[in-house]
């Protein structure tokens, strides 16, 4: 059985990196690649050929493979050069797209969507949407100094005392605990908000201040997740992001709740009042943004206020990011495969969640 691994088009990771090879090789696969696919991230092909990948053209590993990998999905056009009965595995992202379903499912394939593999424990290893949060929290946090005009730690100097930097956290998911880490680190003074009850007890053991505002709806029977809360919690809220965020000088804005938009919670009239120099990373942009004047994939300036959009901070941080989206995904094939056979069992939950359309 051949398991094919694409070039991205648009970004700067590749979805298997060579070191994968042993692992491949003991669930009897046969590895192929696209010519140049794992460049950007440090992995050339040579590093493929000698550990026992072979290297074709993109029709020939489309045409070729019975596991195709990639990490953004490739055109129907593309879909339709695969195999009949093909597994395709990549990030489809359906809870943002409700039409994507149907849509495979005119294809002969069998299609894993790596971002619907369940967030519980025994899946952890898997967790693809974790990797790369977690990625982006830390990125966030050195893009923001790197724009920031001043530092993060408080230094006293012969020539003055500087205070240290406040930093903003709007949500304490995966992305917003490593970007609260990552500011601890960095020596700012660092609080932040979020509605779900055990995000308090995270941001306190990582030394950073919980902000709470009163009434949020109980997300017991939510598995975790956010859930959306209603317009009166979320006005009372914005009151207080605003109250605090004249007081910060940087925002590391990722609140989000899975399958709608991302709440407002910075407005306009805050940004219009905050200190000119300060700089917001909205890593919800994707979503529609946390923050009023955010454009995904864009850095704009409002009353001196430096505010840049990006989802998809980890792609900056390609090595490791290919290197944990590898190892994700050998985790999940490690449960599909084996002696050289897949099998998509559906009595698996984790299977069950990440096959979005399959071959009747
Ligand atoms: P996410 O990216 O969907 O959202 C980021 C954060 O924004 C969440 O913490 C959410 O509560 C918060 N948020 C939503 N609305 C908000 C608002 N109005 N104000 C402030 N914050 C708001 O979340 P995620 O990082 O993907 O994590 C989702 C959940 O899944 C978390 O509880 C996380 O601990 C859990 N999780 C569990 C596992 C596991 O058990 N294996 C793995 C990963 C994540």
């Amino acid at each position: 059985m051949v398991i094919g691994i694409l070039k991205e088009q648009n970004f700067n990771r590749v979805s298997l990196a060579p070191s994968a090879s042993k692992k491949l090789a003991g669930m009897g696969l046969e590895a192929v690649i696209e010519s140049g696919a794992g460049e950007k991230s440090g992995f050339g092909d040579h590093l493929y050929t000698d550990n026992s990948f072979t290297i074709l053209t993109r029709i020939e590993v489309l045409s070729k493979s019975d596991i195709v990998l990639s990490i953004a999905p490739i055109s129907d056009d593309e879909l339709s050069k695969m195999k009949n009965g093909a597994i395709y595995i990549s990030m489809f992202a359906p809870y943002q797209n409700a039409e994507i379903i149907s849509h495979l499912s005119k294809f002969p394939l069998n299609v894993i969507s790596m971002d619907m593999i369940p967030r519980t424990t025994l899946a952890q290893s898997m967790d693809i949407l974790s990797s790369m949060a977690s990625l982006s929290g830390y990125k966030a946090v050195l893009k923001a100094a790197d724009h920031y005009n001043n530092m993060f730690p408080m230094m006293m100097t012969a020539a003055g005392t500087i205070p240290p930097t406040k930093v903003m956290i709007l949500g304490a998911g995966v992305a917003g605990l490593q970007a609260i880490a990552t500011a601890k680190r960095l020596g700012a003074v660092v609080e932040a908000f979020d509605t779900r009850a055990a995000a308090k007890e995270e941001v306190m053991s990582l030394g950073a201040n919980f902000v709470e505002v009163d009434g949020a709806a109980d997300d017991k029977g939510a598995g975790g997740y956010a859930i959306q809360q209603s317009d009166e919690y979320l006005a009372k809220q914005r009151a207080l992001v605003q109250e605090r965020a004249l007081k910060s000088n940087i925002i590391i804005a990722t609140a989000q709740v899975r399958g709608r938009k991302a709440p407002l919670l910075v407005t306009e009239d805050t940004i219009d009042n905050m200190k000119p120099g300060s700089v917001i990373v909205d890593l919800a942009a994707s979503t529609g943004g946390n923050c009023a004047y955010t454009e995904n994939n864009r850095t704009v300036i409002k009353n001196g206020v430096i505010i840049i959009g990006n989802s998809d901070l980890s792609d900056e941080l390609n090595g490791v990011a290919s290197t944990l989206y590898s190892n994700n995904v050998i985790n999940f094939l490690q449960i599909v495969v084996k002696d050289g056979k897949a099998s998509l069992n559906e009595e698996n939950e984790i299977i069950k969640s990440a096959l979005i359309s399959k071959v009747n």
